[in-house]
């Protein structure tokens, strides 16, 4: 076996014990790497129904084949589990040293299961591994925990850490690491906490497999200076993806207000040229270039590193046009470990739930200060208040009533990416089939909808188009593990990724091998929802309400009185699932499922739901 370990690290933290499991060739071949593993490990090994908060849930760290070599981008780290937000399969990938020094360790996968009995650190140097105290920083944040961390061991070891999110089992807690780098918004940071796992450390020390290591170093760092050369002529990374807002604002796509109106007249105050002018420093991913953390000095001093998301969720979507203020709920949001889109969004809902008269509370859109508390109260659970704003807006939504759910701002439990799509219906079916709930990662459809279709189309073209996405961002990129960035932001070609996998494994694969592992892990995914969830209907795969309502349409501005039409928006769906080889609840039917070689899987499904 080239190209792949062939070993998993399963750690147990109740007994103290790990092992290293072999990896079948058929195994690696049929799942590839991080999310193919991570979904397919956790399928043959939870049962569905188990806490995700519990000891029988499992987190996975998984890497790719390409995962840390000299190639573009290839930083990245997949971890999942069973999600405490979403109640499914759930994951995320980060930019983290794990990468490269997990590869190095020997393996092509950490499985963490069972509770430690006190907070701990996991030390993993190759075939070593420990079981530490974290009392220490136990309690403590993100940036101070990772300084314990570099203290102790340097700068050069992996690191995955939590912080009072996690530990406290805010539903939307992330993993976090680098001092920049966040991962998992389904709760992958709760699921450690709830392990009284504090952080990951890694070191390896071993050459990471490759069939033409030589061939792979030249064509790799070849690349690498070709995609930095893009980069420095087109200027991508001065604004990064904070770039992305104006456009937005322009095109009536900007979360503004809970998700209320499409564009505001202050968005230019924290947009990408606002930040450019603003940077203090730059962060990147391990062997990236392109560099897209843009960090400026929030309202109390802080280094806080920026993205579109944050800026859109944290900024706009909570009427928040003081980026210094937008930077402090960025950093309080790294600091605790949450997941600032889902922090946004559930700060935006429970200000509008107080707007529209569904609760009481003080909290307006605008007021930062009192965002800042209330993140502090929600990564600490602190009263009751913030055990509900921990628990994420769809929860929140089902305590308040007064059919509040329509405005709370999520698909199957996953708050909305910062994409408004009022009048975007491509955007919106994004959403609604993402296989882990609306996460923009899996297909993001927007600018090609608004530049090269007409906007109220609701055509099969679309629906073609989020399975080309899919099977790239979410497929490809997410098992064969690497940053989409040089593909999305430099058109850099994804007819690279075959040549480096080929390079690395020795195979000879074509893309159309790589669409259908793609298919393949996105099949299971929706076998792990259909087994959790047996009743789902394609209402699951629905965007928010309130996107439907006329009464919310705009007013004025590009798309004045236009909203999604319901009937047109499930005649999208289903040139989806007809796309897919997917049945009327958007389930795969035994007939993909066989061709995907997922016969076995859907006998596994069968037992606990219908499959057609
Ligand atoms: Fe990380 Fe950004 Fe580079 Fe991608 S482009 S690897 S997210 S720094």
């Amino acid at each position: 076996m080239l190209g792949w370990a062939g070993h998993i690290l399963r750690v147990n933290l109740t007994n103290k014990t790990h092992k290293k499991e072999s990896l079948t060739e058929e195994f690696v071949r049929t799942w590839v790497g991080g999310r193919g593993f991570a979904a397919k490990i956790l399928y043959d090994e939870l049962k569905p129904g188990i806490d995700p908060l519990g000891p029988d849930n499992k987190l996975v760290v998984a890497l790719g084949p390409i995962s840390g070599i000299p190639a573009p981008n290839t930083g990245k780290t997949v971890v999942a589990a069973k999600s405490p937000l979403t109640g499914f399969y759930g994951d995320g990938n980060l930019g983290t040293r794990v990468t490269e020094q997990l590869r190095k360790a020997g393996y092509d996968a950490l499985i963490v299961e069972g509770k430690a009995a006190r907070p701990t650190m996991l030390y993993i140097e190759d075939d070593r591994v420990e079981f530490l105290p974290a009392d220490e920083v136990w309690g403590k944040g993100t940036f101070v925990t990772n300084d314990w961390i570099y203290g102790k061991y340097g700068k050069g070891v992996g690191v995955l850490n939590i912080g009072q999110g996690g530990e406290n089992l805010a539903r939307y807690a992330v993993i976090r690491s680098m001092e920049g780098r966040s991962g998992g918004r389904p709760g992958m940071g709760a699921v450690m906490g709830s392990k009284l796992l504090k952080a990951i450390v890694v070191k390896g020390t071993l050459p990471i497999p490759q069939a033409d290591p030589q061939g792979m170093k030249a064509v790799g760092t070849g690349d690498l200076k070709k995609i930095h050369q893009i980069d420095k002529d087109t200027g991508w990374s001065r604004q990064g993806t904070t770039g992305v807002l104006a456009w937005c604002n322009e095109v009536a796509g900007l979360p503004v207000q809970n998700f209320r109106k499409t564009s505001h007249p202050e968005a230019w105050k924290i947009d990408g040229e606002r930040l450019e002018k603003a940077r203090v420093a730059t962060y990147g991913c391990p062997t990236c270039t392109m560099r897209c953390g843009i960090a400026i000095h929030d309202k109390e001093g802080h280094e806080a590193e920026m993205d579109y998301e944050n800026i859109g969720l944290l900024g706009s979507n909570l009427n928040v046009f003081d980026l210094d203020q937008v930077g402090s709920l960025n950093y309080l949001c790294d600091d605790y470990g949450l997941d600032t889109m889902s922090a946004g969004c559930t700060l935006s809902f429970y200000a509008d739930a107080i707007e529209h008269g569904a609760t009481m509370g003080d909290f307006r859109f605008g007021d930062a200060e009192r965002a800042k508390e209330l993140l502090r109260l929600a990564a600490h659970r602190e009263g009751k208040l913030g055990n509900l704003l921990a628990d994420g807006s769809l929860r929140m939504a089902r305590e308040f009533g007064h059919g509040s759910e329509a405005y709370a701002m999520q698909v199957k439990g996953l708050e909305v990416a910062a994409y408004n799509c009022k009048f975007i219906p491509g955007m919106a079916l994004a959403f609604g089939v993402s296989p882990i709930g609306a996460h923009h990662r899996e297909a993001w459809i927007i600018t090609f909808e608004l530049k090269n279709t007409t906007r109220d189309s609701y055509g099969p073209e679309k629906a073609a188009k989020v399975i080309e996405l899919q099977r790239i961002r979410g497929g490809l990129f997410e098992y064969i593990v690497s940053c989409r960035f040089p593909w999305i932001e430099l058109g850099w070609s994804v007819d690279n990724y075959p040549k480096y996998f080929n390079l690395v494994t020795g195979l000879d694969w074509t893309l159309d091998d790589m669409w259908k592992v793609a298919d393949r892990v996105y099949a299971l995914i929706k076998l792990h929802y259909i087994r959790e969830f047996p009743n789902a209907t394609r209402k699951d795969d629905y965007p928010p309400a309130v996107w439907f309502d006329p009464g919310n349409a705009d007013t004025e501005g590009p798309i004045a009185d236009k909203y999604l039409e319901a009937d047109k928006y499930d005649q999208l769906l289903q040139h989806y699932y007809d796309g897919r080889g997917y049945d009327d609840r958007g389930i795969p039917t035994r007939a993909t499922l066989g061709k995907l070689g997922l016969s076995r899987e859907a006998e596994a499904a069968a037992k606990y739901a219908t499959l057609t």
